[in-house]
């Protein structure tokens, strides 16, 4: 019997899953898949370590209303059917909030779920379902090792500075500050800096973790400086739905003014706002690309607009910049927005190649660029792997 660990990785409304060997430090996992659509009309996909479909087995009778609860109960069943020969040793999950408790990975024991609870109303979107999923684990397999991996983790690294709001300090104390996330993204991509970068991985480097959710790291010495993510998971870049950046002062006015609930305050800066909200046609980058429609230009200017003023501003945390990485859907894919946003550093002794971003090749910048640009494709659940494993050991 060969020992496996799995990967879940929950979102607002999916779950990605991966399945690696126990004991190898292999990069590839043996299988890969997803249930997206999760409370609205959930779909599964999952393929084998040869890209082979592998879609047949009980997931495909979904109900409708299936939980993320329930449906991990369900993924359980099918990896159980589909891995005869393997025996499940552990299970790593991504939770999105670790708070300033949680510096590396944890081993989740009762104590451990009680600490996470407390952290839900930090992220009431991601973090009751991470923990649903971990109960039905648990339901299933009380025996079982689970090891939770933060995406804060990577920020706690940050000077004390960065991590501030300028808010009365009972507030500070009462941990309202600035967490930062996609820190699983950020520590692989840290990982990877120095067969990139040599000896600038080092230096002063800035991440661009441009996807569905949208941030930004500045990392020294690979560790991180400054995010641009916050307290929450909505500040900082626009994001598909989400609006990032946003005067608080809206916010009193939307409550004040129009006479909106805080749930609908929530819903339109969650859901409503950002490409999707500003092009009045898809959160999604490559469907704007493809538009004729001129609000989904403007959106995506807005994108690389306000992208590159926080790119700036990260320099400056660094005091100087050496090297820039783009990384999720949007940083691996689009040469458009790589190109737009780059256009506007330009003054840093930013300059692409254009037809190595046009290819979505490794390195993008030319070589007159004074600093360089590089595109490296995530992996959040090889890092969650090496974590299984080094919690095993
Ligand atoms: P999530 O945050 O949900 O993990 P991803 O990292 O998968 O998101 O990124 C999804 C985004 O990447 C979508 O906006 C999608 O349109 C965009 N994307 C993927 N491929 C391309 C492409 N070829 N051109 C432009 N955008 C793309």
């Amino acid at each position: 019997m060969t020992d496996i660990i799995l990967v879940m990785n929950a979102g607002s409304s999916s779950i990605k899953f991966a399945i690696y060997p126990a004991t190898a430090t292999n990069p590839e996992a043996l299988i890969r898949g997803k249930i997206a659509g999760i409370g609205n009309q959930p779909d599964f996909m999952v393929h084998d370590d040869e890209h082979r479909d592998m879609q047949e087995g009980p997931l495909e009778s979904i109900e409708p209303s299936a939980t993320h609860g329930d449906l991990t109960l369900q993924l359980l069943q099918w990896i159980a059917e589909h891995t005869a020969g393997y025996h499940l040793k552990a299970v790593g999950h991504r939770v999105v909030h670790g708070g300033v408790t949680y510096r590396e990975p944890v081993l989740i024991e009762d104590t451990v779920m009680q600490t996470l609870e407390s952290l839900v109303s930090l992220a009431p979107l991601h973090q009751p379902n991470n923990l649903a999923v971990i109960r039905a684990i648990t339901e299933r397999f009380p025996e079982l090792a689970q090891i939770a991996c933060f995406d804060t983790s990577f920020h706690r690294s940050q000077p004390r500075l960065a991590q501030l709001f300028a808010l009365p300090r009972s507030m500070t104390d009462a941990g309202i500050i600035r967490y930062g996330f996609h820190g699983i993204s950020y520590e692989y991509i840290a990982g990877r800096l120095p067969e990139v970068l040599g000896p600038l991985a080092e230096g002063r480097v800035i991440v661009a973790h441009l996807g569905n959710g949208s941030s930004m790291c500045a990392m020294k010495d690979r560790r991180s400086v400054a995010t641009s993510m916050g307290f929450t998971a909505l500040d900082g870049l626009m994001m598909g739905r989400r609006c990032g950046t946003l005067d608080a002062g809206v916010v009193l006015h939307m409550l004040d003014q129009m006479a909106m609930s805080s749930e609908d305050v929530a819903r339109v800066l969650y859901h409503e706002s950002g490409l999707l909200g500003v092009s009045g046609v898809s959160n999604d980058m490559k469907v704007l690309d493809d538009s004729p429609n001129p609000h989904a230009r403007e959106a995506m200017e807005l994108y690389c607009y306000r992208a590159a003023a926080q790119l700036a501003s990260l320099a400056c945390d660094n005091q100087g910049l050496d090297a820039i990485v783009f990384t999720a859907g949007i940083g691996e894919n689009s040469a458009t927005i790589r190109r737009m946003i780059t256009e506007r550093l330009a003054w840093l002794g930013v300059s692409l190649d254009a037809s190595a971003n046009e290819s979505n090749a490794a390195r993008i910048s030319d070589k007159a660029s004074r600093v360089q640009v590089h595109v490296i494709p995530t992996n959040e659940e090889v890092v969650i792997a090496e974590a299984v494993r080094k919690t095993l050991r």
